[in-house]
């Protein structure tokens, strides 16, 4: 640890009793001989939240849905990447008082996304235009990638492609897009709502890569129609796993067990949903 003492770690986010962070970070830092604990907070108040890491103290927090832009105002210090994509998922109390904030979003997109593909000149239609979106078109590009955005709203497309001076095309008219990968950033066909897809499944073969940052389920009808079409699918999982690795490498300046990580969370998932 950079610090020596006993660490406790949290997860900010409404709702978050469904977090597999905590299981899987608890389990890393165990792996590591940390002595910490790391637990999920329900936020209600976020300014309160904040305060809460300076007086408890708090190592380190990561920050998820809803907060992960309204947080940036709170912070002393944003990293470069966490505000070119204008989310925070990671904060880091590196000495008293003092609150540093990053994204490990792209990272872990990135990483993982390399475990299948060179992501350097090869293009990626990225459908969705929120927070998930922009980490993946800030890492694209920072790996040599060309993304383009695909969005059902046109106006929130049409910003993000603008703020980042890539192309946009409205999720009507995907089938005019040539991409070697898709990225699904939207919700759809996360559990509850599995059999739903956000593309037509004559759509899908189109693309040589699927990647579908969902990870419950595992395999997502959009997965299980990439396959069927002969596409390489490529679920959340990893993305999970690599976001919350670096995580652990900014709070702890160590290398963390990624193979441990995503076996717990693996296991869990199967555990509850029968993968
Ligand atoms: P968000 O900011 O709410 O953005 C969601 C996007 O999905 C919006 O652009 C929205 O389009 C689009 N969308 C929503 N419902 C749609 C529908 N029925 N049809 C077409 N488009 C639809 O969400 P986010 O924070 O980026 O998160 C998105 C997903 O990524 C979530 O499932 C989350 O679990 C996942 N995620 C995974 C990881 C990981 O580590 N694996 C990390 C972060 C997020 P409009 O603009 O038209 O509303």
């Amino acid at each position: 640890m950079r610090n020596a003492a006993p660490a406790v770690f949290a997860l900010f986010g409404n709702p978050v009793a469904h977090s597999l962070s905590p299981l899987m970070h608890n389990a890393a830092l165990q792996k590591m001989g940390i002595d910490a604990t790391y637990c999920a907070c329900r936020v209600e108040d976020l300014e309160e939240a904040i305060e809460k890491i300076k007086k408890l103290p708090l190592r380190g927090v990561s920050v998820t849905i809803p907060f992960k832009t309204a947080v940036i105002p709170y912070l002393d210090e944003v990293e470069a990447s966490a505000q070119a994509i204008g989310a925070v998922n990671t904060i880091w109390h590196e000495h008293t008082g003092r609150l540093k904030g990053y994204n490990t979003d792209w990272i872990g997109m990135v990483r993982d996304l390399e475990e299948s593909l060179e992501i350097k000149k090869k293009s990626f239609a990225i459908l969705g235009a929120g927070g998930t979106a922009r980490a993946a078109v800030f890492g694209i590009r920072q790996r040599g990638g060309t993304p383009v955005i695909v969005n059902r709203t046109p106006e929130r497309g049409e910003k993000l492609a603008k703020e980042f001076g890539v192309p946009f095309y409205p999720l009507a008219q995907i089938k005019g897009i040539k991409a070697d990968c898709l990225i699904n950033t939207t919700p759809v066909g996360m559990a509850p709502d599995r059999e739903r897809s956000p593309l037509a499944r004559e759509i899908v073969g189109r693309f040589r890569w699927v990647m579908d940052c969902i990870y419950n389920p595992l395999k997502t009808q959009l997965l299980k129609e990439a396959e069927e079409a002969g596409s390489t699918a490529i679920n959340g999982l990893g993305m999970f796993v690599h976001q919350g690795a670096e995580q652990i490498r900014i709070w702890t300046g160590k290398e963390p067990p990624v193979e441990i990580m995503r076996e717990v969370v693996l296991a869990k998932l199967k555990e509850d949903h029968g993968h």
